[in-house]
């Protein structure tokens, strides 16, 4: 829960991991705001000379970025100034100042103009469409006086602290520099905080209060505990250090397959989003992949991928996980992760919209595509390739969904729980799909009607909370009611307690972040079901998610200590 806790300078929010970092504060400029049309109160001459100042400016600050960097990164900020210096651009730039406009709206209108020509050609060039707004915001942002957006340079290592970060941004965050991650918006279950947790950065989320902390402060970030303490004391910089220590021993003394204390298997899945995070889930030990973020894929594109496109990178996926289980979400398309062709302009409440199987449902060539691909792909490969949809409401949605991908090819096909209605419902749903698992992220966004990204309802995006916690008892009931598996590929997985919780409602695998395996099978390996029965039926008589974790966290406690 975020706000200011009783000790002077400590900020709390939700932590990621279980890292600690100690570091000064270099803030995430706010992004720049489209520039608006209004006259220019500049002769023609001048706005011109100030656009093609900025627009040269911006293109020597990619280079010498670039430079800076080598490899790719050269390469894609060479192509970005490129895109700069364009002549067409600086053509239509110019129209624009004479007919009146301001250097920056005639930046933004002409960007916007290459923008849409460029995606409308499809295919890389099609791709590279968002990269022009990139370039847009920079030059305006020069032309304002105000800092180039994205991640701050720095030469020393720095705790990033800001509003949210597009997925672009968390995606490129340079390890080395970044010691750890603060957002002041955002709740556990943000694709900030799901991105962090993929690459291992320590990260607190939602702490609205770390808006106050300015470039140059020094923090203790301590994700366990989900606070950053402003100015600490060397002690406690020490003691955190020591926690830290600890828990990686914990965490290296375990290895091999997830399983109780009593020999009960719980296979140890991984949440996935892309050929590279495979690899390093198939080096974590995960026993597979439980979640397979397709979507991911494909969020800058303006068209449909090709089923020979796709097939290729599920192929690269498939190939890392050799007689193991990869289960393959279909586009979950919408609200923070629109996808040109499938996703609705212009509604209201994205989140609750035409998205996931809805929108699949309206494109169906797109899922046939997508099935088609998985299918080819499946085909060539050892590993056992199952699929599932996103945000299904219905019992019917479910049927549709599992009759469309046993129709192309597709023997195993599953639906998520992260409606609650399809919780409520779970046993009608169980009898038309495959396996269920649930996404907690979701459900708990819907059971309490709290915006998953918005940092002001962070404290309701709790997986802990009985709320949630009974729907979930009643669809691992249904499960095994119908001997239907009952995954969960939610974030509550990668809580170790929680885990444990999650296996005594029902729960027959788990699917998280790679980096967190090691943590939740260092966990359950200390418990038998019979303790993980006793610890959920603790967690879903308790009345509030706080009462909750203590409630679990006292009855391990009485127990006798994990010996190393
Ligand atoms: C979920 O909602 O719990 C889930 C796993 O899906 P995502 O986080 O991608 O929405
Ligand atoms: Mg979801």
């Amino acid at each position: 829960m975020s706000g200011t806790s009783t000790r002077p300078g400590l900020m709390r929010g939700i932590g990621i991991g279980r890292g600690t970092a100690v570091g000064p504060v270099l803030r995430m400029p706010d992004p720049v705001p489209d520039p608006s049309d209004h006259p220019s109160a500049l002769a023609p001459a001048e706005e011109q000379a100030r656009a093609t100042e900025a627009l040269a400016a911006t293109a020597a600050q990619l280079r010498e970025r670039g430079q800076a960097a080598g490899g790719t990164a050269a390469e894609v900020l060479d192509a970005l100034a490129m895109m700069a210096e364009d002549p067409a651009l600086a053509a239509d730039v110019q129209h624009r100042t004479e007919d009146g406009a301001t250097a920056e709206f005639a930046i933004h209108a002409a960007m916007t103009t290459f923008r849409e020509l460029l995606a409308g050609m499809g295919g890389y060039l099609g791709e590279r469409a968002g990269d022009l707004d990139d370039v847009a915001r920079r030059a305006i942002a020069r032309l304002q006086g105000l800092p180039a957006p994205g991640i701050p340079e720095s030469a020393t290592p720095f705790v990033l602290v800001a509003r949210d970060l597009a997925p672009a941004d968390t995606a490129t965050l340079d390890l080395d520099r970044v010691l750890a991650l603060i957002t002041t918006d955002g709740g556990p279950t943000s694709h900030t905080a799901i991105l962090a947790r993929e690459k291992g950065i320590t990260a607190i989320v939602g702490a609205s209060d770390a808006a106050g902390l300015m470039d140059g402060d020094l923090v203790l970030v301590d994700a366990e505990n989900g606070t950053v303490e402003r100015d600490p004391a060397q002690e406690r910089i020490d003691l955190a250090r020591q926690r830290t220590a600890t828990l990686q021993a914990i965490r290296a003394a375990s290895t091999g397959p997830g399983r109780l204390a009593d020999g009960r298997a719980v296979p140890l899945l991984a949440n996935i989003g892309s050929p590279e995070s495979a690899r390093e889930a198939a080096a974590r030990g995960a026993e597979g992949v439980g979640l397979f973020r397709t979507e991911v894929l494909f969020l800058g594109a303006e068209k449909a991928p090709s089923v020979d496109e796709q097939a290729a990178t599920y192929r690269d996926v498939f190939a890392q996980f050799p007689g193991q289980k990869v289960v393959v979400r279909v586009l979950d398309a919408g609200a923070d992760k629109p996808l040109a062709f499938l996703t609705d302009q212009g509604e209201e409440n994205p989140a609750l919209g035409r998205r996931g199987l809805r929108a699949l449902a309206a494109h169906e060539e797109v899922l046939r595509d997508q099935l088609t691909a998985l299918a080819t792909a499946a085909a060539s490969s050892e590993a056992h390739v199952q699929v599932m949809a996103p945000m299904v409401s219905t019992a019917a949605e479910a049927k549709y969904f599992r009759d469309l991908a046993h129709e192309l090819g597709i023997p195993v096909a599953g639906v998520m729980v992260e409606v609650p209605s399809c919780a409520i419902m779970a046993d009608h749903v169980a009898a038309n799909a495959d396996f269920m698992s649930i996404g907690t992220n979701d459900l708990t966004q819907y059971v309490f009607a709290a915006d998953r990204l918005l940092g002001t309802v962070s404290s309701f995006q709790d997986p802990w909370h009985p709320a949630v916690l009974r729907l979930i008892e009643q669809v691992g009931r249904a499960g095994a009611e119908h001997d239907v598996p009952v995954g969960i590929c939610g974030e509550a997985a990668a809580d170790p307690r929680l885990a444990l919780v999650l296996v005594g409602l029902g729960a027959t695998t788990l699917s998280m972040s790679s980096t967190s395996i090691a943590d939740v099978r260092a966990e359950l390996a200390l418990r038998t079901f019979d303790e993980a029965t006793e610890l959920a039926a603790l967690a879903l008589g308790a009345d509030s998610a706080e009462s909750a974790r203590a409630a679990v966290a006292d009855r391990i406690a009485s127990w006798p200590p994990p010996v190393l």
